[in-house]
């Protein structure tokens, strides 16, 4: 895919195993994406895609039985995955942070919120004094829109509600200037309306901090308006790349069309089921050959099941994996009959 952007990252042919009872597990298999400088990504796929463990991959903090088995991860043009540890933490600390789901398992719900912040910013910034800390702390607490901040920053974690529970892990993850922050899953335990915000409130960020983001999650719509660019994942692979116009608008694999369907229309629900694609995602272990999608695909052909198909390029920014799209498919219909 020609790339006109300046990148921050730049993922390519990632594959990522892990070691189980059961055999190997191939959870990430030649994965490549791409994060421009001051951009929102959107990895977009259901439990099991592989989308956190890309991430994870990235970061270089997957569990013991994982290990990362091929590829290269350039961070602001470094290919950061030979790096040691004590290098990768460096980057971690200060360079790339994470927001994870659910903030009371990353929060110490016996510290004050405040000292949680202003531990992230001393370790970050050496020589600064406790004062200070808190003076910085304050200021965070207010980029993040939590009212009354000077307060709030004697608040435990249990005193606060989970909106503003993830503003504070938002406030952690700022406290570094990253230049990249991974935020997983953010809204998914939060609803609607506090999802919300937290949104606009990444969005905000990316403009107030100049930050990359890159947005995990398996709600097609929470990109819809977050994301300039989507990354479809399924079974470990990239099913669809490209810009959020392009995804929304010009969809090219029937995978992503289930997931825009699944996305609920308020305005046209009159007492219908929810759409959810019928099925349930691949085994790993001795992934099944050709298109990992073609059990649930509604226009699973015979060489679905024994080819993985190439992608084909519909811009210099969209790509789709799909058979449909060779132009020797018979099927010129598909995406009407879906
Ligand atoms: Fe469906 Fe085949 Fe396309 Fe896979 S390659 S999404 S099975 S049509």
């Amino acid at each position: 895919m020609e790339e006109r952007r300046e990148l921050l990252l730049d993922v390519r042919n990632l594959k990522t195993s892990f070691s189980t009872f059961l055999g190997e597990v191939e959870a990430v298999r030649d994965v490549s994406f791409s994060v421009g400088k001051g951009e929102i990504v959107g990895i977009v796929g259901e439990s099991g895609s592989g989308k956190s463990v890309s991430v994870l991959s990235v970061l270089k903090l997957l569990p013991d039985n994982g290990v990362v088995k091929g590829g290269t991860v350039e961070f602001n043009g470094r290919n950061i995955l030979p790096l040691p540890e004590k290098e990768m933490r460096r980057i971690r600390n200060n360079q790339i942070a994470m927001i994870f789901q659910d903030p009371m398992t990353s929060l110490n719900p016996t510290v004050r919120v405040g000292k949680q912040i202003t531990e992230r910013l001393r370790a970050f910034q050496k020589g600064l004094s406790e004062r200070e800390a808190q003076k910085r702390a304050v200021e965070l607490l207010e980029m993040v829109h939590i009212p009354d901040a000077a307060r709030r920053i004697r608040a435990y974690p249990f005193e606060m509600s989970g909106g503003m529970r993830q503003r504070v892990m938002i406030a952690i993850a700022i406290a570094c200037d990253p230049k990249l922050l991974i935020a997983d899953e953010p809204t998914t335990a939060l609803d609607v309306t506090i999802q919300n915000q937290i949104l606009k409130l990444l969005r905000s960020l990316k403009n107030d901090i100049g930050s990359s983001i890159i947005l995990i999650t398996h709600d097609l719509g929470v990109v819809a308006e977050t994301c300039e660019r989507v990354v479809v994942m399924y079974g470990g692979m990239v099913m669809e790349e490209g810009t959020a116009e392009e995804i929304f608008y010009h969809t090219a694999h029937p995978y992503t069309m289930g997931l825009k369907r699944s996305i609920p229309d308020v305005t046209e629900m009159k007492g219908e089921r929810l759409y959810s694609i019928a099925g349930y995602p691949p085994q790993l272990i001795n992934p099944q050959k050709g298109c990992p999608f073609a059990d649930r695909c509604q226009f699973a052909m015979g060489v679905c099941r024994k080819y993985i198909p190439d992608y084909h390029f519909l811009s210099d920014t969209h790509r789709s994996m799909c058979w449909l799209l060779d132009p020797g498919c018979p099927n010129k219909a598909w995406k009407e009959e879906m």
